[in-house]
């Protein structure tokens, strides 16, 4: 414990977070109430898989293919489009790490006369904030001018930290292959993005092989980064689902407990920040997890599907606001950059002309 502390910061918090996710039933049962939330919120938006080829190949990932696609402008231009008449104002960018070491889409993007995926991509942010779609990307692990380059498009952007464990990029665990896990790396993009003031959303995946530790020295991670720039709107709490086909088909789902202590850790030390359990991935289970302090239910999407899950529907907007409402929590759908980032004026002028179209006055998104 005092190791943790002096290695992550403060000594009341890392013990906090230990109490919480080591507690069985009993001691869960004896911690004071959670705080639930007045507001829960949520963002509509389109999801474009802009290319599944990525450089790195962890375990449990069902979307990467060496035999990649990249989608055509015209077929994101149609989505976009579909996403607009439909009033999301989300276009949710995310695509595999460095795809054009792949060979087959370095040629098909220079073709389309683009040097690389980030080049594309900045184009097609163009395209969205032109139909009044707020572009929020998840470029992987990119540098400071590539940040500072998509910040003039992006109203916000994310990289999940996932964990803080060396251990996982071992021989033998789901980080193996994936350089670009190296926690390290991520760390450093996360505190280029707030020296850059972005907007910026990441968070853990439970139940990789991590342990109770780990998870609470990668909290206290993404917390002092917090601390320090102001820049983390959003932490999500991802729980691992195996898919078919990877080398970690056959390795369990975290159990509900635990996630439910991982969430309620969240949740106290983050306190005013978002949390989101993404609501597919917990049909069942998600009002749970509000109960335990999460405020956000993430990109909810009527016209495309997680690409990244596709096993796992959204549910539809109608299910969550009946079940919120039940829960006696109001339902606001929200924009990609939350209401405090709008107040701080943490935008470029292109993306605040949009902004000014379709936030309400107290930041959040206009039915
Ligand atoms: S999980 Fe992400 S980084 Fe890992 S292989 Fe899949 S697309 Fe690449």
């Amino acid at each position: 414990m005092v190791a943790l502390a002096t290695r992550c910061g403060d000594a009341m918090q890392a013990e906090n977070l230990l109490q919480i996710l080591d507690a069985g039933a009993r001691g869960f049962s004896r911690l004071r109430p959670a705080r639930i939330p007045d507001v829960v919120t949520y963002s509509r938006n389109l999801f474009i898989p802009l290319t599944n080829a990525c450089r790195n190949a962890c375990a449990y990932c069902g979307f990467r293919s060496d035999n990649p696609y990249l989608m055509k402008e015209g077929e994101v231009l149609r989505l976009l489009r579909a996403g607009a008449r439909l009033r999301c104002r989300e276009a949710l960018f995310t695509f595999g790490e460095r795809p054009e070491e792949h060979p087959e889409i370095e040629r098909t993007l220079s073709k389309l006369g683009y040097a690389d995926i980030l080049e594309y991509l900045y184009h097609l942010c163009e395209k969205a904030l032109g139909l009044g779609l707020l572009p929020h990307t998840n470029p992987g692990v990119v540098g400071y001018q590539e940040l500072r380059t998509l910040r003039e498009v992006n109203a916000s952007m994310g990289l999940m930290l996932e964990s803080i464990s060396e251990r996982l990029c071992q021989r033998g665990m789901p980080h193996e292959h994936s350089p670009g896990k190296r926690p390290g790396e991520r760390l450093r993009m996360i505190e280029l993005a707030g020296r850059l003031k972005i907007p910026f959303t990441t968070g853990l995946l439970i139940g990789i092989g991590e342990n109770t530790r780990e998870i609470a020295e990668s909290l206290l991670a993404i917390k002092k980064l917090s601390d320090r720039y102001g820049h983390i709107q959003e932490i999500i709490i991802q729980n691992f689902r195996p898919k078919r086909g990877t080398p970690m088909e056959s390795f369990p789902e975290p159990s509900l407990f635990k996630m439910l202590k991982v969430v309620r850790a969240a949740s106290e030390l983050f306190e005013g920040q978002g949390v989101q359990v993404p609501p597919n991935l917990n049909r069942r289970t998600y009002a749970l997890f509000l109960l335990q302090g999460a405020n956000d239910l993430g990109g909810i999407s009527p016209i495309t599907r997680d690409y990244i899950n596709p096993e796992d529907a959204w549910p539809e907007e109608a299910e969550i606001h009946r079940l919120v409402v039940e829960l006696g929590i109001e339902l606001r759908q929200r924009l990609p950059i939350y209401p405090e980032y709008i107040r701080r004026g943490w935008y470029s002028e292109r993306v605040g002309e949009v902004i000014q179209q379709c936030a309400t006055r107290d930041g959040y998104a206009r039915e």
